[in-house]
């Protein structure tokens, strides 16, 4: 384990085994869908990476790079757009996927400006998702593990862009915030 970590939440192990469960899903829900799979950076990235090859399916894949306006240890959810997708979604099933849904803001905003271009539908996959930092109601559609409303790190999840290659999930020290 990192020496900054105070405890692993997830393992490899664990991670392979939701990923693997979630491919399974969407292999089925999307078959002959030919869905558009939404990759959110930076902290989806791993994420995705693993998801896709679990579907079996066909399928494309775009990325969207998003930063919050405003004060960025609180979520306004009022997001600008760094990086766009490639391609037009009109008419297309989109699948989010999503490292971790926290106040839901940053979700909301995402889903109503893809169905504002007309997707025929949009659908979430989040690995994890904490409930009570919940602001707004957003349904994930589908969801790896639920989490405790602890700050995480690993698989993705950085903190001042550290630990995003972490094979596992884990909680950071105190004292690593404070240096
Ligand atoms: P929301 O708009 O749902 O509050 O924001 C979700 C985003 O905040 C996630 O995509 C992630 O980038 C970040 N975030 C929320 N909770 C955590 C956490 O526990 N750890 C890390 N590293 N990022 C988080």
């Amino acid at each position: 384990m990192h020496s900054d970590l105070k405890k692993i939440l997830f393992t490899e192990q664990q991670i392979n085994s939701a990923v693997r469960k979630l491919g399974a899903q969407l292999s089925t829900e999307y078959v002959d869908k030919q869905p558009i799979v939404i990759c959110v950076l930076k902290g989806a990235v791993l994420f995705m990476v693993d998801l896709v090859k679990r579907m079996e399916i066909p399928l494309e894949m775009d990325f969207m790079a998003i930063s919050s306006y405003g004060d960025s240890s609180q979520s306004t959810g009022v997001v600008r757009i760094l990086k766009d997708l490639d391609r037009p979604v009109e008419g297309r099933h989109v699948l989010i996927v999503e490292d971790i849904v926290d106040t839901g803001l940053t979700l909301a905003y995402l889903k109503e400006t893809l169905l504002h271009r007309h997707a025929s539908s949009v659908r979430v996959v989040a690995l994890f998702d904490k409930p009570e930092g919940r602001k707004v109601e957003i349904s994930i559609d589908y969801c790896g593990y639920t989490v405790p409303n602890d700050f995480i790190v690993g698989y993705g999840l950085d903190y001042a862009e550290k630990y995003r290659n972490l094979p596992y999930v884990g909680v950071l020290k105190p004292e690593v915030y404070c240096k």
